[in-house]
C-alpha cells in the first residue's frame, strides 16, 4: 500500500489483525506441526518427572497417585511439536521415551 493511501483510511476502515484467544493456549493444536512424535513405556517409565520438569510445551500428563502426589500419563500429542527434548532427558538407562517418525 502505498504512503498516501494509507492516510486516507480511518481508524474504522484498518483491516482486523490476528485475534489471540485470551488467557489460553489450550485450544491451538500445535501438534500438528510435529514431524517426529515421542513415545512413551507406561513398563518402563520410573515417574521421576524429569520428562516433565523439561519439556517446553507441557505435554507430559501427569495423573495423580496415591504413593506420590503425581505420576506421568503419556504424552498430550495436541500440543506436543516433537521437538525430543523429554527422549534426551530420560535417564538413559530406562528409555522410558523414544523419538518415532510422525504417521500422517
Ligand atoms: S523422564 Fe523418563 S522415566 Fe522419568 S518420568 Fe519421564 S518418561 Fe518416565
Ligand atoms: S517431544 Fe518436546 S514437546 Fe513433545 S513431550 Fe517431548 S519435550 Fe514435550
Amino acid at each position: 500500500m502505498k504512503k498516501e493511501e494509507s492516510k486516507k483510511l480511518t481508524v474504522a476502515e484498518l483491516p482486523v489483525g490476528g485475534v489471540v484467544e485470551a488467557g489460553t493456549a489450550v485450544n491451538f493444536h500445535t501438534g500438528s506441526w510435529r514431524s517426529r512424535r515421542p513415545v512413551w513405556s507406561k513398563d518402563k517409565c520410573i515417574s521421576c518427572l524429569v520428562c516433565w520438569v523439561s519439556c517446553p510445551d507441557g505435554s507430559i500428563r501427569l495423573v495423580p497417585d496415591e504413593k506420590r502426589i503425581n505420576i506421568v500419563d503419556g504424552i498430550d500429542y495436541d500440543h506436543c511439536k516433537g521437538c525430543g527434548i523429554c527422549e534426551k532427558e530420560c535417564p538413559t538407562a530406562i528409555g522410558a521415551i523414544t523419538m518415532e517418525e510422525e504417521k500422517k
